[in-house]
């Protein structure tokens, strides 16, 4: 790994919203499991917890929708986010960048966690396996860079060493970006330069 001590750019990408279709998937497979219940169309999501957007259509529909994505195969099944794959493997190739995948698993951590790790090695390979980071709080993990859909990310460490930039998903489209906080709109996006943007000179 690396080049140079300390010269290296460090990135987190999220795995949830930015690596795997997750909203796409619960939404697919809550009309598979429950066709005739209410449904959150993706345009309308708003707030990062899906759960509690069901909860508001109606109290019971909150288990419903927990109740998928808790099921074997749930996350194993999620179709990658378009460009995700071709952008982390070019990153990874990078000079002087050092990538890693930042995850917050379910409480229910089985079989999420499991599902989470075949999921990396079946779509990224063994080498990305090896740059799986578990953690319920991000803001230990340090680093320059973190790609992530939920808008807020909070943690123990107030201030945490890495930028955020939001990845642009159904559920965060409507939020206001205070400047100096960044987007990116999609790996179609220039994810390139905010890297660059980051380097030490
Ligand atoms: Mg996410």
């Amino acid at each position: 790994m690396g080049s140079g001590a300390g010269a290296a750019l460090r990135v987190l990408a999220d795995m949830d919203g930015v690596l795997a279709d997750f909203e796409a998937g619960v939404l697919r497979a809550f009309l598979a499991r429950f066709p005739g219940e209410p449904r959150v169309e993706l345009a309308q999501r708003r707030g990062f917890s899906v759960r509690e957007q069901y909860r508001g259509l109606r109290e019971d529909l909150a288990d419903k929708i927990v109740s998928v994505y808790e099921s074997p195969g749930f996350f194993l099944g999620l179709d990658p986010i378009p460009g995700a794959i071709e952008a982390m493997k070019e990153m990874i190739q990078m000079k002087d960048t050092e990538v890693f995948i930042c995850t917050s698993p379910l409480r229910k951590y089985d079989p999420c966690i499991p599902e989470k790790y075949k999921w990396v090695e079946k779509h990224l390979g063994p080498e990305f396996v090896d740059r799986l980071i578990l953690t319920r709080d991000k803001t230990i993990v340090s680093a320059d860079l973190l790609f992530d859909d939920k808008d807020t990310i909070q943690g123990v460490e107030p201030n945490p060493s890495w930028e955020h930039i939001l990845f642009t998903c159904c559920h965060n489209k409507h939020v206001e970006l205070k400047p100096p906080h960044r987007r990116l709109q999609s790996w179609a996006d220039d994810w390139r330069a905010i890297l660059e943007s980051k380097r030490r000179k």
